[in-house]
């Protein structure tokens, strides 16, 4: 398939084949059709198990990519919102530089916020630092995180699909303005948000949202 070579056909050696099959007796032609279908069934059993197999995988990375964080945690269409990024940062409160572990979305109190992949919420209540707070497991060793929520709208165990209304963007915490802290972890590591928003962004999207994202001044925490 694809950029495989076409099958070759030679005329000669096809002409060949049938003569050496007139040349048989009924008996023998009949063994020889029966070894041969014979043949066929097992091929064609064989590559019907590797056929269910691959749909059975695809199947199964359907699922994987439905799970993984691929969307922005709040409506941000022209990108205004994105506040600061991931990476080194000065604190707000005590101005000095340091790791800021997600991804900070300014919006009013209120303003919806989505689960970015579908998964399990494994936390969902009061956390230090981070206020009201949601932890999502997404499975393969991703989790999300929204922080400083003014209202949670989803219970602990409860499964969630993306772009679903988990909770509402607060102040909730250690924070200095009304906004979200979204963070992606993988096996427990934080990771760059700006990586899983594979769904939501034009390539020009993209660009820009990593030219605001690299600005580290207004960080909210
Ligand atoms: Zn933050």
């Amino acid at each position: 398939i694809f950029q495989a070579d076409p099958i070759e056909i030679n005329p000669d050696s096809s002409l060949r084949y049938y003569d050496k099959l007139s040349h048989m007796s009924n008996a023998n032609l009949m063994d020889y059709i029966s070894m041969k279908t014979n043949h066929l069934a097992k091929s064609i059993y064989v590559q019907s198990k590797s056929y269910d197999e691959l749909v059975l995988l695809a199947k199964q990375n359907e699922n994987r990519l439905q799970n993984l964080p691929a969307i922005q945690p709040v409506m941000n269409k022209d990108l205004r919102r994105l506040a600061s990024g991931y990476g080194y940062r000065v604190d707000p409160i005590y101005h000095v530089k340091r790791f800021h572990a997600g991804m900070d979305f300014a919006a009013p109190s209120g303003t919806d916020i989505y689960a970015t992949g579908n998964g399990k919420v494994s936390f969902a209540g009061w956390q230090q630092g981070y206020g009201m707070c949601v932890i999502i497991n997404h499975g393969s060793n991703y989790e999300t995180l929204y922080a400083h929520q003014s209202k949670i709208l989803v219970h602990q165990g409860q499964s969630v699909k993306r772009g679903e209304v988990i909770g509402l963007v607060g102040n909730t915490g250690k924070s200095t303005a009304p906004h979200l802290h979204y963070e992606v972890r993988l096996k427990g590591q934080p990771q760059d948000p700006r990586n899983y928003y594979l769904l939501d962004l034009t390539p020009e999207q993209y660009d820009e949202m990593i030219r605001l994202s690299e600005n580290s001044g207004n960080v909210l925490d």
